[in-house]
């Protein structure tokens, strides 16, 4: 008998992979890819992948795998390659990429806590003995690790078993028990099939009225027959608890019975592959995208610049279709699938159930299934098209062919914290050379990174300089207000401008989006008379005034103190508010239209899991006039009926210190300008601004990107900036603001020695202390066509010694390549 062994990744920030023996009645089942749980410092469980399987004995004593999961590997060697490089290009670990890249369900480990579905009804027949003790051990306990499960049970190989009850809908692990409660996306409720004749309907409420204890549900019933149009249509189940102030009781007791049918508004949509791709028509320039994009002979990846609303998704499904049709998978990135719902509704129509949608936002088990429907082996049950954020690119792939990434510009493509801190769209380009697929970048404000690669013949270049259906673009006005201001012409943050369209808008029943890339309600306080303004006691930042829970919140940390009443520095009670953010807009707002309906889009009003969802809904269904939001407005929408747009503060974009600012300001205001008047009619942009004459403004008044680009990029050659140069970002942090001077220091002049002049810093970041921890950060920048791999290997081993050192423990550094 032979003695094997594997070298396996762990799920942790850890270099390298670790040696185990195997025993040997696994000998001949173990293969790459395959997960086995192993022990992992003292008492620890993991599962682990299999990286490699081989009989070098190792010079230290090995434990034994202590089981083996998958009789067929869930990750190949493709896939294996394709993480390797990005822990290389991302100077992270590949255990780093294990723990972003696999789905929670496959990562078991024993502090993992499970419970039971809370949808589970309780069948109980062919469960397994052992798997029936599962399931009563946590009736009774409720909550249990791993670790506890394995001792009740005198069972040494829990996971095995867990897996089965995950895969079965019968139990639920970690992040999927704090959603539990959280309604899912929206429901929609119909009448049962039995019921909708109206006869057996009448006799079913007689029966029911009757009865004392149904009375309150016949209440319900009759409300909702009233909004179905008794019964022949769908009703959202929102609107009805509405109407029933949310007594939701009865209406829960009506869905148990079987009298009414909830049904999940995605997987219900009734017109699901309806149309055929061949029906869509596309216009010349569509048309002359599309051979570009998909002409074999040209480059492998395309760049499609097409300006807002020019149809670009048409484009991209009829590419999509001929890769689906030859029986390939492709991929859809999107920046932040939050806002693009509609997308998916777009995708579904054409291909129906070979869609499969992949992100964060959804529980663990909903994305072990995407995740198996992506490489299982029945086709039938297999999807071709696989949508999602960035971390759809891990994604077990059998036979990619195409990606389309939309929207490419955006930052939320950048995984910031923590590592791996990829970029989704760059990683999608080299997963995409991996499979010798096509990739298609698209966006009406292309990166200046894509559009230099184009204008340098290494991607195609497709470009649609109309909207569909020849609607014209907005007509984008600028409003001086240090003019207004003298003229008096300002109401608080508005200029008469900007309400004077708002008001006409308002009047034709036509919709307005406000933007504003700050939140809360005003930036600041500040004394009077010595200046004095409240900081974060954690942070270096101001804190900024939220009139919801009337306090000061600090946006890194959290932290928050009551709104001081007098100025602790000078006893002063002239406290005066600075700057606005989009809660005061919203206030504002309420009182110079108090007819209107208003929404508010932001990080604090989004903070429950859909709410997003119904903020947007309630906008599309034009029961909100007017939606105010931070540059989650600005992305990926697509509303029939905004007349209006207005920027508030162009400034704040402008100024922000940052070589992207430029471009960044471009790109936000013309997505957010894009969303005025797509169907139907020209719609109207509002910028106020202190300085009408900067250039990025009159380039987007002209819509110029053209002219936006060619300065820009004359300015990033200069000041030796990407596309010309690659930036390795490293930032330091420790408690002590001089230890950690000094430690950065060191490592800037160990850098210097390597790299010299490369070398910039170290210097303090804007925000130079977070949660407690001074910060300092340390730039390299090299030369675009050098080879990178030796010099980050380099980079990390500095780093790497620098950590090991005596004293040291409280450091800690981490790397980002290509900042965003
Ligand atoms: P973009 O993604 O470029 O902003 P969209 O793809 O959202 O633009 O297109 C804008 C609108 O025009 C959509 O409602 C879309 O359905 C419609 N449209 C675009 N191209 C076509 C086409 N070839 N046939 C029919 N409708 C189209
Ligand atoms: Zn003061
Ligand atoms: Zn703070």
């Amino acid at each position: 008998m032979r003695t094997l062994f594997v070298d396996v990744i762990l799920p942790l920030h850890l270099p390298g992979t670790y040696t185990y023996r195997v025993p040997q009645e696994y000998n001949d089942a173990v293969q790459p890819g395959c997960r086995v749980v192993v022990q992992f410092g003292s008492k620890k469980l993991y599962s682990a992948l299999i990286r490699r399987v081989h009989e070098e004995v190792p010079q230290y004593k090995t434990k034994y795998i202590l089981s083996l999961l998958d009789e067929q590997p869930v990750v190949d060697e493709r896939h294996f390659r394709f993480w390797e490089w990005i822990a290389d290009y991302y100077m992270c670990y590949v255990g780093d990429v294990m723990a972003v890249a696999l789905p929670a369900a496959y990562r078991l480990a024993s502090e993992s806590t499970i419970a039971i579905h809370p949808d589970y009804n309780g069948e109980l027949s062919d469960l397994s003995e052992q798997q029936l003790r599962v399931v009563m051990l946590l009736t009774e306990h409720h909550l249990m690790n791993l670790a506890d499960l394995s001792k009740a049970l005198g069972l040494q190989k829990v996971m095995p078993l867990v897996q089965g009850l995950i895969e079965r809908g019968i139990i639920i692990m970690d992040e999927e028990l704090r959603q539990r409660f959280v309604p899912k996306k929206c429901s929609w409720l119909r009448l049962a099939d039995t019921y909708v004749d109206p006869d057996a309907c009448r006799q079913l409420l007689d029966s029911m009225e009757q009865k004392k204890s149904t009375q309150k549900q016949v209440a319900v019933l009759l409300v909702f027959l009233q909004l179905s149009h008794f019964g022949s249509d769908a009703v959202s189940k929102r609107t009805l608890m509405e109407k029933i102030d949310h007594k939701s009781s009865s209406l829960s007791t009506l869905i148990r019975n079987g009298i009414l049918v909830e049904e999940q508004a995605l997987e219900t949509l009734e017109d699901s592959g309806e149309r055929s791709p061949d029906d869509l028509k596309l216009n010349e320039q569509q048309l002359s995208a599309y051979q570009i994009l998909g002409n074999p002979e040209g480059p492998t990846v395309g760049l499609l610049h097409g300006v807002t609303s020019s149809g670009k998704t048409e484009v991209y499904i009829k590419l999509i279709s001929n890769h689906v049709r030859q029986g390939h998978q492709v991929l859809f990135l999107l920046p932040e699938i939050a806002l693009t719902a509609q997308l998916i509704t777009r995708l579904q129509r054409y291909f129906g159930d070979k869609v499969g949608v992949y992100h964060s936002r959804f529980s663990p088990s909903q994305r072990a299934e995407v995740w198996y429907r992506t490489h299982c082996d029945d086709p039938s049950r297999r999807y071709q098209i696989l949508l999602g954020a960035r971390s759809a690119v891990f994604l077990p792939f059998i036979d990619l062919s195409l990606v389309v990434v939309d929207e490419e510009h955006d930052p939320s493509y950048k995984q910031y914290d923590p590592a791996p801190r990829y970029h989704g769209r760059d990683c999608a380009i080299y997963l995409a050379h991996l499979f010798g697929a096509r990739t298609v970048l698209g966006s009406a404000t292309p990166s200046l990174e894509s559009y230099y690669n184009a204008s340098q013949g290494k991607y195609a270049l497709a470009t649609i300089t109309q909207r569909y259906g020849n609607i014209q673009l907005p007509d984008i006005e600028c409003v001086d207000m240090k003019e207004a201001q003298r003229a008096n012409e300002v109401s608080g943050h508005f200029s008469n401008h900007l309400l004077n369209r708002i008001d006409e808008a308002l009047k034709n029943r036509e919709q307005v989006i406000l933007f504003q890339n700050r939140r809360g309600f005003s930036l600041r306080i500040e004394c009077d008379d010595c200046h004095w303004t409240p900081q974060c006691q954690n942070c270096d930042v101001s804190l900024v005034y939220h009139k919801s829970i009337n306090a000061l919140r600090c946006h890194y940390c959290g932290y928050s103190i009551p709104v001081p009443t007098e100025c602790p520095a000078c006893h002063s009670t002239h406290l005066t508010m600075k700057g606005f953010g989009t809660e005061r807009i919203e206030d504002d707002l309420g009182i110079l239209f108090p007819e209107a309906q208003i929404a508010r889009m932001d990080l604090d009003s989004t903070q429950q899991r859909n709410r997003y969802l119904e903020i947007i809904n309630d906008f599309e269904e034009r029961r909100t006039d007017i939606l105010i939001g931070t540059q989650m407005v600005t992305k990926g929408l697509d509303f029939d009926n905004v007349s209006v747009v207005g920027i508030l503060s162009a400034d704040n974009l402008i100024y922000y210190p940052d070589f992207r600012s430029y471009e960044r300001s471009f790109q936000q205001m013309t997505q957010v300008s894009g969303r005025a008047g797509r169907h139907g009619h020209q719609g109207r942009v509002v910028i106020q601004t202190y300085n009408p004459q900067h250039q990025v403004i009159q380039d987007v008044i002209a819509t110029d990107y053209q002219a936006m680009y060619d300065l820009q990029i004359k300015e990033r050659a200069f000041f030796r900036y990407p596309p010309f140069y690659k930036l390795v970002s490293i930032l330091l942090r420790h408690p002590d603001a001089t230890k950690l001077n000094d430690l950065a220091a060191g490592m800037a002049a160990e850098l210097r020695k390597l790299f010299g002049t490369r070398v910039l810093g170290p210097e303090y970041p804007n925000v130079s202390r977070v949660r407690g921890l001074y910060l300092k950060k340390i730039m390299v920048r090299f030369e675009r066509s050098e080879p990178l791999g030796d010099a980050k290997r380099l980079m990390l081993r500095v780093a790497e010694d620098m950590l090991h050192e005596k004293g040291n423990y409280a450091l800690s550094i981490h790397f980002d390549a290509d900042p965003q």
